[in-house]
């Protein structure tokens, strides 16, 4: 699927927007409701949009939320996905919380290999400030042993927060000197009403230079297929790779290759931009194949060239919150 000069073959599915922890970057500071069951697309129904978005070049889908792993019988969905023929990839983007040693095994053998768990943190106090939740022992435990049972790569999303967690660039950094882990710094993107204030968003070229200070130059890492928008990077001797996301600071719209299936079944062309077109209710109204079709194509028609979140005047447009989105 083309949008513009792009070629769109990377879908990101959210199978819920529920989640056990309440990260003060992610959720609304306000009171929020989350959507009715009825709303929240079903597994067939996103299997199906999934197996048509392949038909038209989609091969790449990863997995994400809220928090997917709340979600009951995930992992009955998870097998009938991995039995789709034309996706090559899939990957699940996890608070890790829930990840137990079999629910590792039983990923690896469906074959997913590729996790990305949300670390930002490496002290339990801190951890349950940010995240509303005292689980950073289930969390950390949950990447050791996914990292013991051969996960790879296992990518560690981490988003800096002045005044909250700026104090461990470094030492969240000093993960990859032991680990082989993808540490990806990601530059927080201001959604909706967070508790976040504008203050408290540090771009990378400040975590580059604490980095780069503490540690020496930061070497480019060349890029491979399986590269998403991270710009990576390894310390002289590190077992791992530092990657920066750079929605703000470097936006990397003219390379974006994905298209968006929200939990309440409406396609996103671009995460940063409220655009949405409604593809469960056709579908719920006996869309034929055909007809979903050009309804994503329809989606991608729309994908921006540029979200412009950079712009003041845009920033505080109400963005619908992460979590029913998927990050
Ligand atoms: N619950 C899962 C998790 O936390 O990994 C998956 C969903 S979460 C929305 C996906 C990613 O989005 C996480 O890595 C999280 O750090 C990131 N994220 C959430 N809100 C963000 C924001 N406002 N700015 C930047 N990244 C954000
Ligand atoms: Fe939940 Fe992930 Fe958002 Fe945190 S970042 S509240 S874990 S969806």
């Amino acid at each position: 699927m083309i949008a513009g000069n792009r070629t769109i073959n990377y879908l990101r599915i959210s199978v819920t927007d529920r989640c056990n922890f309440r990260c003060r970057y992610c959720v609304p500071a306000s009171p929020f409701h989350v959507i009715e069951h009825e709303r929240i697309a079903r597994y067939e129904e996103i299997l199906r949009i999934t197996n048509l978005a392949c038909e038209l070049g989609i091969t790449k889908v990863r997995i994400t939320g809220g928090e997917p792993f709340v979600r009951k019988d995930i992992f009955l969905f998870l097998e009938k996905l991995c039995a789709i023929d034309s996706l090559k990839d899939i990957s699940i983007t996890t608070n890790g919380s829930l990840l137990t040693r079999k629910k590792i095994k039983n990923l690896i053998s469906l074959g997913i290999k590729r996790l990305n768990i949300s670390l930002d943190t490496l002290n339990p106090v801190k951890f349950a400030e940010i995240t509303g939740r005292d689980r950073f022992d289930q969390v950390w435990e949950s990447i050791l042993a996914a990292h013991e049972l051969g996960i790879s790569p296992i990518k560690l999303n981490t988003v800096i927060l002045r005044g909250i967690n700026d104090d461990e660039i470094e030492k969240i950094t000093a993960l990859t000197l032991t680990y082989p882990f993808h540490i990806r710094f990601i530059e927080y993107m201001p959604m909706g009403n967070s508790a976040v204030e504008k203050q408290q968003q540090i771009l990378t070229d400040e975590i580059k230079e604490r980095i780069e200070s503490k540690f020496g130059t930061l070497m480019p890492v060349e890029r491979t297929i399986n590269d998403g928008p991270a710009k990576k990077f390894h310390i002289n001797g590190a077992k791992g790779i530092v990657g920066f996301i750079t929605p703000i600071s470097s936006h990397f719209c003219s390379t974006c290759n994905r298209l968006r299936l929200t939990s309440r079944g409406t396609l996103r062309p671009c995460l940063l931009n409220n655009y949405e077109k409604d593809i469960i209710t056709p579908l719920r109204n006996g869309a034929s194949d055909d007809e979903l079709k050009d309804i994503i194509l329809a989606a991608l028609k729309k994908k921006p060239s540029f979200h412009g979140l950079t712009d003041q005047s845009v920033k505080d447009m109400p963005i619908s919150h992460m979590t029913s989105i998927g990050g």
